[in-house]
């Protein structure tokens, strides 16, 4: 048995350890505080200017491949801000992903993006929220808005086929995002052209450096080329676009395929797109080849 002093030592240094990690977390929220309160342009005396400190916002992946695709796990991304995750997609392999990596252990809330109600998108979005607001005790929000033309189907899978119930999760508007984090100033979803059968959308955020667009799948680029063209007759500028991505070669009729993107968009504009939602190991050779990115998983 251990003596007493001992003990005392062990009880004090587990204490100080409570401390410094409450210390810690408050200290890191003030800076953040500050940062946002913080002009992005900081004027001197002499009629110059300095820019503050930018946040640069990383989707990181929990899978890359398309529907048929397993082996690349169902398309999804993820992003940590304030200690609150948010999740892009819920497909087959997420929630099986999201146990391995331990996602919920110390994250305080789940708010959840929705680009369209295919499997590959949703497939695991019922044991997610379950485990989430059950298990983890988490605030579990999916964030809305008025383009979600798929959101009343949503809940019915949610509350009759998946059996949650409303007290496991809340919508949230856009709306209640807007200003409040370090890595976006805002959060929309714009419509897409898919297929037939369901509505989908694209979500598009607001960043310290630019746009960041996140396609969802589509077959139709028209709305990407409009927010880049906004950008253009703006100040507002492209920072990244995750773009669902197909090598077929004749024209498919649910996505995009890298041989008609790659001569859409200029050379610097190529150089922003991160491919995603991937057929085969030969559309990310083929990507590659044409000066596009390929998400990796971490
Ligand atoms: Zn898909
Ligand atoms: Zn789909």
């Amino acid at each position: 048995m251990e003596n007493r002093p001992t003990l005392l030592a062990a009880k004090k240094k587990r204490e100080i350890g409570k401390f410094n990690k409450s210390h810690t977390k408050s200290r890191r929220h003030f800076v953040r505080d500050l940062f946002l309160k913080t002009p992005k342009y900081i004027p001197l005396f002499d009629n110059s200017y300095i820019k503050r400190y930018y946040f640069n916002m990383n989707l990181k992946f929990l899978g890359r491949g398309a529907g048929f695709n397993p082996v690349e796990g169902s398309t999804s991304a993820y992003f940590i801000d304030n200690n609150e995750m948010f999740l892009i997609d819920c497909g087959e392999s997420i929630f099986k992903t999201v146990m391995e990596k331990k996602l919920l252990d110390s994250v305080s809330a789940l708010n959840v993006l929705i680009t369209h109600t295919h499997m590959d998108h949703i497939g695991s979005l019922g044991t997610l929220i379950l485990y989430g607001s059950v298990v983890k005790k988490l605030p579990v929000k999916i964030i809305t808005d008025k383009n979600m033309g798929f959101l009343s189907k949503l809940n019915v899978f949610l509350i009759e086929i998946a059996g949650l119930t409303e007290k496991m999760y809340s919508l949230a508007d856009v709306s209640e995002y807007e200003g409040k984090y370090s890595s976006f100033s805002k959060v929309s979803y714009f419509k897409t052209k898919h297929c037939d059968e369901v509505e989908s959308c694209g979500i598009l955020f607001e960043t310290d450096c630019g746009m960041l667009i996140y396609s969802g799948d589509l077959y139709d680029p028209a709305p990407i080329m409009e927010i880049i063209n906004d950008c253009d007759k703006s100040t507002k500028k492209i920072d990244k676009m995750y773009i669902d991505s197909n090598n077929d070669i004749k024209p498919n009729l649910h996505h995009i395929s890298i041989h008609i993107l790659k001569d859409m968009l200029s050379p610097e504009l190529k150089s922003k797109v991160y491919c995603m939602h991937v057929n085969s190991n030969q559309c990310i050779e083929e990507a590659l080849a044409y000066g596009f990115n390929v998400v990796e998983l971490g």
